[in-house]
């Protein structure tokens, strides 16, 4: 098991890009988790640990797209109807035993081996059957509703690369190849908690000056929605002893620790110090809005991750910052999320030198296409703008006024959770 080097968070204070960021957490991160074999069915979502190689082809024999009659081209008449006797019946699973001869039709199933000798197959809906023969109609192609051997894979290629998170097609692909058994990453076993005193579990009393505590819950939903194993620690409460004997305790069992809250500079943030008593902890300043300020360090050889403790920048952060992190530590090769172009249906003004997402839902245009609404509230603790939106418009560093219209990147939330 590969194992983080000692303080791999450094870093000096400066403010730095989200590009400059991503590259430095690119380098550092790699996947601590251990390959372990599973059966196929219990391996979705999980992170492929070995390339799959086809070990045959795929289909192993040329065989018919349809039901219908399997014929030579040569026999067609090319103006005219053909009338071909039917020789022989070859249905999927019952490999035909022997060639069929020129000047004769086999009835044929979808998936049936074609049988040696002809190319070609009538659909059954462009013939009809009469007295033991079958007429067909004039204008097929030569080598139509024929699948080929080898034409989904061949046997040595690699149809699965190491890194990939399996989708439902990927596990498929991985039985079509004869695979009953895989090697994937095992889980992130993932330690997280909130800190706070004005935070409550969810149900419980609240009185003046207490909230529920939201962040876990939401981060506990892109936690496992990454396929990490997760681990609810609670609330912690503000107070460096409380906060350090929970981290040393979760060091102990986890690949990785998330907390939210109590990382920016104020008097009343404790996890900082605590963190600093176990190993290092480093504050990110990223030009970004919203998510300031993100930490990172080490508990021991276990990283942290210290997110903001508004929930609107939490789980921003967590989509652009902290979840390639994660799928580095979980062994994947594909991090970064697809963002695609659409058209600005507002105006807003940025600062310069920093990246902006802002919250938005789509909207049809009217015209086949979407155009993206900002979120009428901005606040970076305001959850129901989170709620109510689809993805995040991304705003780059350059960008001071966004008209209407223009083109900009937008990432679903789909992407990202
Ligand atoms: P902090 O980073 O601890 O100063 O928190 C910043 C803001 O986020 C404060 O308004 C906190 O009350 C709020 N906050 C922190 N943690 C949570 C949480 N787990 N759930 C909801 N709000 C939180
Ligand atoms: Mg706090």
């Amino acid at each position: 098991m590969a194992q983080l080097s000692d303080d791999c968070f450094a870093h000096g204070d400066r403010l730095m890009s989200i590009a400059e960021a991503l590259a430095l957490l690119a380098e550092k991160a790699e996947a601590v988790t251990a390959p372990r074999r599973l059966p196929l069915g219990e391996a979705l979502g999980r992170i492929l640990a070995e390339d799959i190689l086809a070990g045959h082809d795929l289909p192993p024999a040329d065989n018919s797209a349809v039901d219908g009659y399997a014929v030579h081209f040569e026999d067609l008449e090319a103006g005219t109807e053909t009338r071909l006797p039917v020789a022989g019946r070859i249905t999927a699973g019952h490999p035909p035993e022997a060639p069929l001869a020129r000047g004769r039709a086999a009835r044929i199933f979808t998936g049936a081996q074609m049988p040696p000798g002809p190319d070609t197959v009538m659909m059954q809906e462009d013939c009809r059957e009469e007295d033991g023969a079958v007429v067909i109609r004039p204008g097929i192609k030569r080598g139509a509703n024929r699948r080929r051997r080898g034409e989904d894979f061949r046997a040595g290629e690699r149809i699965l690369a190491e890194g990939a998170r399996l989708r439902a097609q990927d596990l498929g692909q991985a039985a079509a190849a004869g695979r009953r058994e895989i090697l994937v990453y095992a889980p992130l076993r993932v330690a997280l908690f909130s800190t706070g005193d004005e935070l409550r579990e969810p149900g419980g009393v609240l009185e003046p000056g207490a909230i529920y505590d939201s962040n876990r819950f939401a981060l506990l939903g892109l936690l496992k929605g990454l396929g990490c194993e997760v681990r609810d620690l609670g609330i912690l409460e503000d107070r460096p002893a409380v906060v350090e004997a929970a981290l040393a305790a979760a060091a102990a069992e986890h690949d990785l620790i998330v907390t939210s809250g109590g990382v920016s500079v104020g008097e009343e943030d404790h996890v900082k110090q605590a963190v600093e008593a176990l190993g290092h902890l480093h504050l990110w300043r990223l030009a970004i809005k919203p998510g300031r300020p993100i930490a990172f360090g080490q508990v021991g050889r276990v990283p942290f991750v210290g997110m903001p403790g508004n929930p609107v920048a939490v789980m921003v952060t967590f989509m652009n910052v902290v979840r390639p992190v994660i799928l580095r530590l979980m062994g994947a090769s594909e991090v970064t999320p697809r963002r695609f172009p659409i058209r600005a249906g507002f105006r807003h003004r940025k600062k310069k030198a920093r990246r902006e997402w802002l919250r938005v839902r789509l909207e049809a245009d009217g015209q086949g296409g979407w155009v993206a609404q900002k979120f009428p509230r901005e606040g970076a603790g305001i959850l129901s703008s989170m709620v109510g939106s689809d993805g995040l418009v991304e705003l780059p560093e350059d960008m001071t006024e966004l008209e209407p219209g223009t083109s900009v990147d937008f990432l679903p939330f789909s992407e990202v959770s």
